[in-house]
């Protein structure tokens, strides 16, 4: 008996500090509340403040925590009584000073500017039918994404939206119906926890940012909310947002940027634990392979834990659906696979295979040219976006878009997905000279995105006295190659309604007049969203252009022998399961003028011409001497 009592309690030892060390932070009870934080193990004192409010007033309660002595590095506090709708920070002391008071890095609630953490019961911000909220069934290879900021989207008097520029947006029936009249099946929200750069005490003024700058990780963001002074309505809200969108079928992706914070000094990771959190070079000074001025250390246990337990929380809390890596590149392998393996496997990971700057960490880092050794995580395509559009380093330079040779390669590449296949010749992909997926999930396909020019800035800067009859014809091209990939594709949001932002390549903190969707232009350019609805129920409709294995896409899909600025490729849709087209023909044409391609005699039915895409079929062509014309400037998909 004595040998089990002794045995319990080393289990306990063991497993009891960790439970507790995972989600530190607050645990609510209606009699009691219990605080805990985690620090280094030279920490000398931790003070626990309660306030009155989330900003202002003085403490209404300090006292001093007690450490942990299994762990030396964790605090705990109780406080007895029902503290409900206060707030609380805590105060770390090293070496004689007290670093400054901050609500930790696991406050799950918060007041406003996210300053300190809120006292809730989170149980009450469920709204009605919350606990029947499902993730909606889409494999990996049927998504298509669709980023979006929630100013931009909504945030113009013509987008019909009452509530602008908030969560509650995407809960009206008037925004759920233009997503899924276009068809999209995954809405990828720009930085949605808590950021700095948006003063939320302000929030009558105008203020924009796309919301790089994390502050509280475990947070909704404030000023996405109707009422940011009080805890509970943005949880509430961004749950409503996505239970709204569940419901209509649509996934919710979070964009995530654990790879670096808003500032070192006042960070909650510096003010627990000083410069655990943060990579540093040979000569002390801090690692920037974000471009931001710190980069984070996921390769230490506490990092790495806290991205795990981070993304697991988002998905209990919020049923969120998937997650987009900010710089990707900067975080290492093995945390990676390790959150890939902590989250059910319909939720969907991807990254920027990149970084910004070079890390100081000497281990293998998530990379795109990696990815093969990070099954189940995809990375985005550069190879593909920039044969289209031209170099992510000169806005002015075009390529496949504007007529330039030598770009075929590198969108066969990301036709395939990005994986081994025969009749693409890597010594001429740019970027990546050989293939980095092991599946084409792997791979996402895009031509624009947050970052840099949109696609209608992209080609007028590129393209010399290109026309507004060029530039549909462009667009729809240029969307067309993404559509038909094998890797997952994505879209910037507005670009169906050919969105501009007059030429602004880094918009993240640009005024309104620049961000904004004009939805008027679903008038001027009907025909754009037309094309945009069409091409995306066909791709839904038709396996073959999302096969979602490897092995189908080396056996089914062959490219056509052809020339300079033109890509032509057929697929056997007999061997696709599920498919009810034979032999299937898809060739883009960026010449300014007709070219054909050679396809087996036979009687075809035409679903993509010139400006036109319809899977029920546009019109049907003969062929005798196996020769068909692709217009100038646009795709051409045929079928029998
Ligand atoms: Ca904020």
């Amino acid at each position: 008996m004595k040998r089990i009592i002794q045995l319990v309690a080393i289990i306990m030892a063991l497993l009891v500090p960790q439970s507790i060390n995972a989600r530190t932070g607050v645990n609510y009870g209606p009699s009691a509340s219990a605080f805990s934080v985690e620090t280094n193990s030279d920490a000398q004192q931790v003070k626990l403040r309660i306030y009155r409010d989330g900003l202002g007033g003085k403490a209404v309660k300090t006292i001093n925590m007690k450490r942990d002595p299994a762990s030396k590095t964790l605090w705990q506090a109780t406080i007895k009584g029902d503290l409900k709708g206060k707030f609380y920070t805590f105060d770390v002391k090293y070496n004689g000073k007290f670093v400054g008071e901050c609500p930790g890095i696991w406050a799950t609630s918060v007041g406003v500017n996210g300053k300190r953490g809120a006292i809730i019961d989170m149980p009450s911000t469920a709204p009605v039918g919350w606990n029947n909220d499902k993730r909606p069934a889409i494999d990996a290879k049927d998504l298509i994404i669709y980023e979006m900021h929630h100013r931009d989207f909504s945030i113009d008097p013509s987008s019909g939206i009452e509530h602008k520029g908030k969560f509650l947006a995407l809960t009206e029936p008037h925004a759920i119906q233009h997503l899924k009249e276009l068809g999209v099946n995954a809405v990828h929200i720009l930085p949605s926890f808590d950021y700095a750069s948006v003063d939320e005490t302000r929030l009558d003024e105008p203020q924009y940012n796309w919301g790089y700058d994390p502050v509280n990780y475990n947070v909704p963001e404030g000023g996405y909310s109707t009422d940011p002074y009080k805890p509970e309505v943005r949880i509430r809200e961004f749950k409503q947002m996505v239970q709204a969108l569940h419901k209509a079928g649509i996934k919710v992706i979070l964009d995530v940027v654990y790879n670096h914070t808003w500032n070192i000094d006042g960070s909650n990771f510096q003010r627990t634990r000083p410069d655990y959190f943060y990579r540093k070079n040979a000569d002390g000074s801090y690692s920037n392979g974000s471009g931001c001025g710190n980069e984070t250390a996921s390769e230490r246990e506490g990092m790495r834990r806290f991205m795990i337990e981070s993304v697991k929380y988002w998905v209990e809390e919020y049923h969120i659906d998937g997650f987009r890596f900010d710089l990707m590149g900067v975080h290492d392998i093995e945390t990676m696979n390790a959150i890939r393996k902590a989250v059910p496997q319909d939720i969907f990971i991807y990254g920027e295979g990149w970084s910004a700057g070079s890390c100081a960490y000497s281990g293998e880092l998530a990379m795109k040219a990696n990815i093969s050794q990070m099954p189940g995580i995809a990375a985005f395509s550069d190879e593909m976006r920039d044969a289209l559009r031209g170099p992510w380093d000169s806005n002015s330079k075009a390529a496949f878009l504007g007529g330039v040779k030598g770009n075929e390669e590198s969108i066969k590449f990301g036709i395939v997905g990005a994986i081994q296949h025969p009749g693409v010749d890597y010594s001429k992909v740019n970027y990546s000279k050989a293939p980095y997926a092991l599946e084409p999930t792997q791979m996402i396909a895009y031509v624009s995105c947050h970052d840099d020019m949109c696609l209608v800035d992209r080609l007028k800067a590129s393209v010399k006295g290109i026309t507004m009859d060029e530039l549909i014809r462009l667009d729809l091209l240029a969307q067309t190659v993404v559509m038909t990939s094998q890797g997952v594709p994505f879209m910037l949001n507005g670009e169906e309604m050919l969105r501009d932002k007059k030429g602004v390549h880094n918009s993240f903190e640009s005024p309104d007049s620049i961000n904004h969707l004009d939805w008027n232009n679903l008038e001027r350019y009907p025909q754009v969203m037309d094309y945009y609805k069409g091409l995306i129920a066909m791709r839904k409709a038709h396996p073959a252009f999302h096969m979602g294995s490897a092995d189908m896409v080396r056996r089914n899909l062959d490219f056509l022998p052809t020339d300079n600025c033109l890509v032509a490729y057929h697929i056997n849709g007999r061997d696709v399961p599920g498919e009810q087209w034979g032999d299937i023909y898809v060739a883009f044409n960026a010449h300014k003028r007709a070219r054909t391609i050679e396809v087996l005699d036979g009687e075809y039915t035409v679903v993509c011409r010139n400006i036109k895409c319809d899977q029920a079929g546009i019109t049907t062509v003969t062929t005798k001497d196996g020769k068909v014309t692709i217009p100038a400037q646009s795709a051409l998909i045929i079928h029998n």
